[in-house]
């Protein structure tokens, strides 16, 4: 069911906005690293967008893995559990990681991930970078090391985040009044 119409979605947050901010997460994290390699851990499919668009302002060696999460299922509220859909990761004992994530909301997906890489690996150092700061629904102590936006209690949509799979594309984030959600 998808009720929700392009010309119902209201810009939040525009494209210059995303990119410059983009750019002052990367010189921070080009000055933290310096000629140092990362690997960094997109979360599919929310964070694609970010990651590609973060990586190429990253100046250090990276590498890059992709992995799969959901929490949402087709809703727009957090299930509560976090579900790996796909997780493959090579060995990251020693390395710099950053994960990037679209967006932190109850923390629970972010919990999950920095819990299953402590689990896994000893690595060098982990990091957490988000697109988007919910804060406002934590339900954990996760804080995010860089987040681009802190955001309030809204469903968003857009750079590479979904409603019911669609939106992704827009190049801004933006957001649907809540009566027209299922
Ligand atoms: P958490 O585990 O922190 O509750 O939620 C993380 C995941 O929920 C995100 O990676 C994202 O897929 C989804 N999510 C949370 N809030 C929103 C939102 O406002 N819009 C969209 N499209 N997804 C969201």
């Amino acid at each position: 069911m998808n009720n929700v119409k392009l010309s119902d979605i209201k810009v939040l947050i525009d494209e210059e906005s995303i990119q410059k901010r983009i750019k002052e997460i990367a010189n921070e994290l080009n000055t933290i690293y310096k000629e140092e390699e990362v690997c960094v851990i997109c979360v599919l499919k929310g964070a694609v967008m970010f990651a590609t668009d973060l990586v190429r302002n990253l100046t250090m060696p990276l590498t890059m893995e992709f992995i799969r999460l959901s929490s949402y299922g087709s809703s727009t509220v957090s299930s509560g559990k976090v579900n790996a859909v796909e997780i493959k990761l090579p060995d990251l004992n020693n390395k710099n990681v950053i994960i990037i994530e679209d967006i932190v909301d109850t923390g629970l997906t972010a919990k999950f991930l920095l819990d299953f890489i402590a689990a896994n690996f000893h690595t060098k150092s982990t990091k957490f970078v988000t697109l988007l700061d919910k804060k406002i629904s934590r339900k954990t102590d996760i804080e995010p090391d860089y987040y681009c936006f802190d955001i309030d209690d809204k469903f968003v949509v857009g750079y590479g985040l979904d409603y019911n799979d669609l939106f992704r594309n827009l190049r801004f984030i933006g957001y649907a009044d809540k009566s027209l959600l299922g």
